[in-house]
């Protein structure tokens, strides 16, 4: 009977996110879908817990500086509704970010709307809603926030890049600091009510940024706070971007030092409200991809010993393979532990010979087919970049959250959300949730 109470409610599937001990490990959950025998094709394992531990860990390094969420890194609602409860901001980049933030009940005030090129109609629509903190690095769009949007709080994106970050942003947005003055001047003859700085240093994947860029950017907001005081405006916002690592094991203690360091120094005013938009820190690490292995080849004689054939794609989850982000592989279970690794390269599903998922040779125990595989450190850029390219379908999401989070996640959703607004899951998304009903140590239902 005790147990019959705690099966998830097979009609609700969609709408459930599964409540473990608090000592149950992601691998044990995983393992518990793969040995149920019910899963057919390629899902990702949510640590929601993992979340809610970045959160705490932000919270705890970065004092001063209140998070953005980066929508753009994934928009899984399970993901944007557990950051609105624990009292996140939102990056939103287009009408669709944004609609999709404020239909879970965020109120306009907590979004950035942080693309310096803006679509007409979206423009239009923040309007509409009530976002009113947007970016902008150009003069064209100083006069179409004028002609269509003229309340806007406008915050100037410079230039300022990370030489070691993974993707390069500053080629396609932020003004060079040096034109900062000129913008600022064109802002003031429009009358146009610019209140801030923000900057990107670059996406690096799979390290921290490089402090020195953090350290520069900052000191070149400085200088344009300056100028823009001398122009006669009074900024009261700093956003200093995203581009911290997200990985199992890293942390924000090294850059956290340095930002809070140099912001100390260079911003000591309280009336500066310093922001950030993380994207990946939030949710690489929380996302598992598991893909099963479903051909081999055996080669003699070559540098490739073995080459395995999986569900998952580039194009329905890896798309970072392309840009050569490494991604760790292990096996669910490793039949033979102590067995030789071998030079392998694992394949993605469809029939483009790009779609390489292992990027190079890889080592890996032998493997046999039904053998599962799981890809690490993938929540960021991968379920909200991806098509069913060759048929292969975009990989379900299972989210799974521990006790102890559950109940401090439970008791945040009364402020910052109105309750009966967070609902895990949501039959109109496209991932759902795999739709097992499984034997575990603890689950409940949210209804
Ligand atoms: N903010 C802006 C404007 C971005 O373009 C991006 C990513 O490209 C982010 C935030 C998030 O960056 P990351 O995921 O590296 O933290």
């Amino acid at each position: 009977m005790e147990n019959e109470d705690r099966k998830l409610d097979t009609n609700k599937l969609d709408l459930h996110i599964q409540v473990v001990e608090s000592q149950v490990t992601e691998e044990e959950v995983i393992e518990e879908i793969v040995d149920s025998g019910k899963v057919e094709d390629a899902f990702y394992v949510c640590d929601v817990s993992d979340i809610v531990e970045k959160h705490r860990h932000w919270e705890h390094v970065m004092t001063r500086i209140q998070p953005y969420y980066a929508v753009k890194c994934n928009s899984h609602r399970i993901v944007l509704e557990t950051l609105a409860a624990l009292g996140t901001c939102f990056d939103c980049a287009s009408k669709g970010e944004i609609r999709r933030v404020i239909s879970l009940g965020v109120s306009p005030d907590r979004i950035i709307y942080a693309h310096p090129a803006k679509k007409i109609n979206h423009l239009l629509y923040a309007a509409e809603v009530g976002v009113t903190t947007m970016t902008f690095d150009n003069e064209c769009e100083m006069y179409k926030i004028k002609k269509y949007y003229p309340e806007a709080k406008l915050v100037l994106r410079i230039r300022y890049d990370d030489p070691t970050a993974t993707f390069h942003l500053g080629e396609k947005f932020g003004a060079y600091p040096e034109d900062a003055k000129q913008l600022l001047a064109v802002a003031r003859y429009l009358d146009l009510n610019v209140i801030g700085v923000s900057f990107h240093i670059g996406s690096s994947r799979g390290h921290n940024p490089d402090l020195n860029a953090f350290h520069g950017a900052i000191i070149a907001a400085r200088t344009v706070f300056d100028e823009a005081d001398d122009l006669g405006f009074h900024f009261t916002l700093l956003d200093i971007g995203g581009g911290f690592c997200g990985n199992k094991g890293a942390t924000l203690y090294e850059v956290g030092a340095v930002i809070n360091d140099v912001l100390d120094r260079y911003f000591p005013e309280t009336n500066i409200d310093v922001i950030a938009e993380p994207g990946q820190y939030y949710v690489n690490s929380a996302f598992t991809l598991i893909t099963q292995v479903h051909t081999k080849k055996v080669l003699n004689g070559q540098e490739i010993a073995r080459m395995y054939f999986t569900d998952v794609s580039v194009y329905n989850s890896m798309i970072d393979v392309v840009f050569k982000v490494p991604f760790d592989m292990t096996p669910v279970k490793n039949r033979k532990p102590n067995s030789r690794k071998l030079p392998s390269i694992v394949w993605g599903a469809t029939c483009c010979s790009n779609d390489k998922i292992s990027g190079d040779i890889i080592y890996l125990p032998e493997l046999y087919i039904g053998d599962w595989l799981m890809i690490h450190d993938i929540g960021a850029y991968s379920i909200s970049i991806s098509s069913d390219f060759n048929g292969f379908p975009l990989p379900n999401v299972h989210a799974f959250i521990r006790k102890d989070d559950w109940v401090y996640l439970t008791e945040k959703i009364e402020q910052p959300v109105p309750k009966e607004k967070f609902v895990f899951g949501d039959s109109t998304d496209k991932y759902l949730l795999t739709g097992l009903t499984l034997p575990s140590r603890y689950t409940t239902n949210y209804f």
